[in-house]
């Protein structure tokens, strides 16, 4: 039997994202861990699961795992985490997306732990308009200290995810392309997508990346550099007079899922199969009733049959499922 995950057509599954919480102290206006409301908390996974679990999936050929959330850095015990993460065979890189409010106190720590990399999550560069986004007082000074921790740490290359949503933040994007030239950090623009917490997405509130290119290239010219590797999500921009980089990720205008290499686990046990699920695949059963890591493979691999072929985003009939956002990672 091949050792690597493969779905129903034929996708080879090389990517888990982790939710090691879904927790948060940030309170960003389209995000579900935001409220309090919306925490399992008592169902969480232990970090002895957590780490179970991913060399299992590590047996089955991922080779790339993301801790995100929630907000990642607030589980404790992450540094422990991450160190067995990185300690397992077959993984060669461990990344971790948070909002940055923590990493002046842990990015050395983590990266002492085997942390390979960090995607910092910042929906604006203006102060005023970063406070209005994630309404928390004083977290942008923090985030700004976050960077500069990270990038200490040797946690490099830096990226910063960056949500545009029409009418809240597009008027960032040529000022978040200078900070990435200033900051040397690589940002990367997501666009929106109907994951909200409170199901207001509307096309209309997608910044389509060839708009954010666009814009970008009027001020400072880009050359696109992407290297067409399947499941490679962002397109990818240079400066072109050398001054560094932008990535921009494109679910909505350009899907791509035909390419999709990524499996989910929630922060309660449950396997995602995809962003877009209407089900997921809860793993508490098996861990209550004590079942092997080889019973657990074989749940993984014949759940993963069953991935979707791709999100419904783009279907004239679309309709936003109440679903929370936590897992998108970048
Ligand atoms: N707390 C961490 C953070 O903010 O980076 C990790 C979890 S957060 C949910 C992961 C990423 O998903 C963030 O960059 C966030 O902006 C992004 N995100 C959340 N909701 C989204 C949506 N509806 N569309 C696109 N990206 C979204
Ligand atoms: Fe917290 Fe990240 Fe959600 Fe913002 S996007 S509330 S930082 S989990």
């Amino acid at each position: 039997m091949s050792t690597h995950l493969i779905d129903g057509l034929g996708r080879r599954i090389s990517d888990l994202r982790i939710s090691v919480t879904d927790r948060c102290n940030f309170r960003c206006f389209y995000c579900k861990s935001a409220d309090p409301m919306n925490y399992s908390g008592h169902d969480a996974m232990s970090l002895e699961e957590i780490a179970r679990l991913a060399r299992i999936f590590a047996s089955l050929g991922i080779e790339k795992i993301r801790l995100t959330g929630g907000e990642p850095l607030l589980r404790s015990g992450i540094e422990k985490l991450v160190a067995e993460i990185a300690a397992i065979p077959g993984v060669r890189d461990v990344a971790l997306t948070t909002n940055g409010w923590l990493l002046p106190e842990k990015a050395q720590a983590l990266a002492d732990a085997g942390l390979d990399r960090v995607n910092i999550s910042m929906d604006a560069v203006d102060r005023a308009k970063f406070t209005e986004i994630t309404r928390t007082p004083d977290a942008y000074d923090k985030v700004i200290a976050g960077i500069a921790a990270a990038r200490r740490a040797g946690l490099e290359p830096i990226k910063v995810n960056a949500v545009l949503v029409r009418g809240m933040n597009d008027d960032q994007v040529e000022d978040f392309a200078t900070f990435a030239r200033e900051h040397q950090v690589i940002v990367r623009f997501i666009e929106f997508m109907p994951l909200d917490a409170d199901r207001h997405w509307t096309r209309d509130l997608v910044v389509t990346a060839e708009e954010t290119r666009r814009r970008i290239h009027a001020v400072y010219p880009l050359e696109d550099f992407t290297r067409d590797t399947p499941s490679e999500t962002a397109r990818k921009y240079r400066f072109a007079d050398g001054h560094g980089e932008i990535g921009l990720v494109a679910p909505v205008s350009l899907p791509f899922c035909g390419a999709c290499s990524r499996i989910r686990m929630t922060s309660d046990a449950k396997i995602r199969t995809c962003l877009f699920s209407t089900r997921d695949h809860d793993l508490r059963p098996l861990f209550d009733r004590g079942a092997s890591d080889a019973e657990i493979a074989q749940f993984i691999r014949d759940l993963t049959l069953h991935k979707e072929p791709r999100h419904h985003i783009n279907d004239p009939d679309f309709v936003p499922a109440n679903r929370s956002m936590v897992f998108i990672g970048g």
